[in-house]
């Protein structure tokens, strides 16, 4: 598989509370390792909009990315977009921003459930069987309502809380146990009109797998899913394009021929070859 056709759909620059490097050394990064394009997608937290001044982070963001572009000419090509976190938590402050700015793509995330902390900080050891059943039957549940909203051009890392629960605590979850809220999410995404992540970042971490697994993206498949956008989430110019070979190895293997990118909130199929 040729390299130069990589195209990385979910990065983070220092414009991210937890990014460390410039949209131009991210973009050299980029051209160094022979990328053909990448989406910057800077975290905007919308449930904590105001008390963390995202508004200043998307606006830095924003332009930042729109400079390197410009600068580096199309190599990279260069997608700008933003990972909305929670966009269903306050719809209106959501829609202000995407009225406001006018990204090339748009990631839906669910990083907590309304009002809790962030996943990475439940404390799962001390969290018995039936509430981390809870947990993620809630999870679920918030994914399909944003899937059902539908103004986010693809849903990001669906099964997230899985890489503390399961891979940083390891824990045993069985998905089979969620078949019924998991199908219920795919649907919302195919009825929508909107892509589904392969989110590679989780082969380098604990939990050992992308996120969402194969049987979930096979299940999409299955359902008639046919927008598939893969991204690294590199939070460092240096793991731009990590695993983006075996996502698209995995989407092949899962029947799809086509890989999705977004600009202007339009999506594009770019076959794999
Ligand atoms: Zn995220
Ligand atoms: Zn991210």
């Amino acid at each position: 598989m040729s390299y130069q056709r990589i195209i990385d759909m979910h990065t983070h620059t220092a414009n991210s509370f937890d990014g460390n490097h410039s949209a131009m050394y991210m973009c050299e990064c980029a051209a160094r390792a022979g990328l053909r394009a990448l989406a910057f997608t800077d975290h905007v937290e919308i449930d904590i909009f105001e008390q963390h001044e995202f508004n200043r982070w998307a606006r830095q963001s924003y332009f930042e990315s729109i400079k390197a572009r410009a600068a580096f000419l199309g190599k990279p090509i260069v997608y700008v977009g933003v990972e909305l976190g929670e966009a269903t938590y306050d719809v209106p402050t959501a829609e202000k921003l995407l009225n406001t700015l006018h990204y090339d793509f748009v990631i839906g995330s669910i990083h907590n459930l309304p009002g809790e902390e962030d996943f990475c900080f439940l404390d799962v050891d001390n969290t018995t069987d039936a509430g981390i059943r809870e947990i993620m039957r809630q999870y679920f549940e918030e994914e399909r309502k944003l899937a059902a909203w539908g103004k986010v051009d693809t849903i990001g890392h669906l099964t997230y809380p899985l890489r503390y629960i399961c891979g940083e605590h390891g824990r045993k979850v069985d998905l089979r146990d969620y078949s019924t809220e998991i199908e219920a999410v795919l649907k919302a995404v195919i009825h929508s009109g909107i892509a589904l992540e392969i989110n590679t970042s989780g082969l380098f971490q604990q939990i050992q797998s992308t996120m969402p697994g194969e049987e979930v993206i096979a299940l999409y498949r299955h359902l008639g899913g046919e927008l598939i956008t893969i991204g690294s989430d590199a939070h460092y110019g240096e793991h731009l394009g990590r695993g983006i070979t075996t996502g698209m190895a995995l989407a092949r293997r899962c029947g799809f021929g086509k890989l999705t990118v977004f600009q202007d909130r339009e999506p594009i199929q770019i076959p794999m070859e």
